[in-house]
């Protein structure tokens, strides 16, 4: 049975209008589900008995159960459970101008990139719609509160669970679904290149923000596989595609990792490479996790990398450490579930 979760508003409309209903049952519909978080269909007043039970009989309503919370002053981090006891976790950041949350797209993820703890576990399967938006639904009802911004940069290559992903962004981007601001979602990719091109046609002004964290393919080549398949020209020519098709910035993500990627050299090759685009570059510090054999850059050459790509024009900012105390890194949650 499909989730009633998984499903857009336009998609709900085909559903009532194939049931000889009016479309706007799918707006009452999304109100009781997300304005009012409310999935007790016996209490949806405005709408018949007869037709609560055709919903009931043609729905699922089932989400994802958070089994574990870690908690930090400006972090927490939920592991779910989903029905086939697959588990993915969910990380919220608490910051001056509301809450965001960073939501995974699949169980586990094939991409490989060599400083990550999801990539040590490969794909299990892709999410489904439903198990997306109710990473968010689940924690604003655990919360209590409204969350304002999503990152989809959680377990999982999100272009790779296009449809899905896709889906899950427009319910929740819905004036009367969960009415995140488009402006505040967030894609991150590690380059699919075919991806990013199919996106831009979507016309949706969401961010991208591209894993760059190399600034030639030698490098590139040692910490992400995907860099062997479409390399840095491939993914660089889609980078500026797509600036001129939707006319969006995009946000060049750079892990630190200490005398990987982290030298001047690499930053002024990062600058020659990044002239004149209509980019920001996210340096963030790395994570370090107990299986993985990298270690993150010292916060000097850290400030120093930003000194170069500033005094070369490129805008930079340095990612505020959240959750290392929590297992924050994408993965070590669920990889500590999945090792018990
Ligand atoms: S960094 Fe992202 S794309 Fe790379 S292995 Fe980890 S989850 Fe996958």
């Amino acid at each position: 049975m499909n989730s009633i979760y998984g499903y857009t508003r336009e998609k709900l409309e085909a559903y009532f209008l194939s049931k000889g209903e009016k479309k706007f049952k799918a707006l009452q519909v999304f109100e009781w589900l997300y304005v009012h978080k409310n999935s007790n269909v016996d209490t949806w007043s405005n709408i018949k008995k007869e037709l609560r039970e055709e919903i009931k009989k043609d729905f699922s309503f089932e989400t994802p159960k958070i089994i574990r919370e870690e908690k930090d002053t400006l972090t927490r981090k939920y592991l779910f459970e989903l029905k086939d006891k697959e588990h993915i976790e969910s990380v919220i950041m608490f910051h001056d101008y509301g809450i965001s949350i960073c939501v995974s797209s699949q169980v586990g993820c094939n991409m490989g990139c060599a400083f990550c703890e999801s990539g040590r576990r490969k794909k299990v399967r892709n999410l489904e719609a439903y198990e997306l938006v109710t990473q968010i639904l689940e924690i604003e009802k655990n919360l209590n509160e409204r969350i304002s911004s999503v990152v989809i940069m959680g377990i999982g290559e999100p272009l790779d669970n296009y449809e899905n992903v896709l889906s899950f962004i427009r319910i929740i981007n819905d004036a009367k679904g969960l009415a995140i601001g488009i402006r505040h979602i967030t894609l991150s990719t590690s380059g699919l290149v075919p991806k990013i091109y199919d996106l831009m046609k979507e016309n949706i002004q969401i961010n991208l923000a591209v894993s760059l964290h190399a600034p030639n393919d030698t490098i590139r080549n040692q910490i992400m596989k995907v860099n062997q398949v479409y390399n840095i020209s491939q993914l660089m020519t889609a980078i500026k595609d797509y600036i001129a098709v939707t006319n969006r910035r995009v946000t060049i993500e750079y892990v630190m990792l200490k005398e990987i990627n982290d030298s001047s050299k690499c930053a002024l090759e990062l600058a020659t490479l990044l002239h004149g685009l209509n980019i920001y570059v996210n340096l963030i510090p790395y994570n370090e996790t107990s299986h993985i054999n990298l270690s993150k850059s010292d916060a000097k050459t850290i400030k120093e990398f930003a000194a170069v790509l500033k005094q070369k024009g490129i805008n930079v900012t340095i990612r505020k450490e959240f959750g290392s105390k929590i297992s924050a890194a994408c993965g070590q949650l669920r990889s500590k579930e999945v090792e018990k």
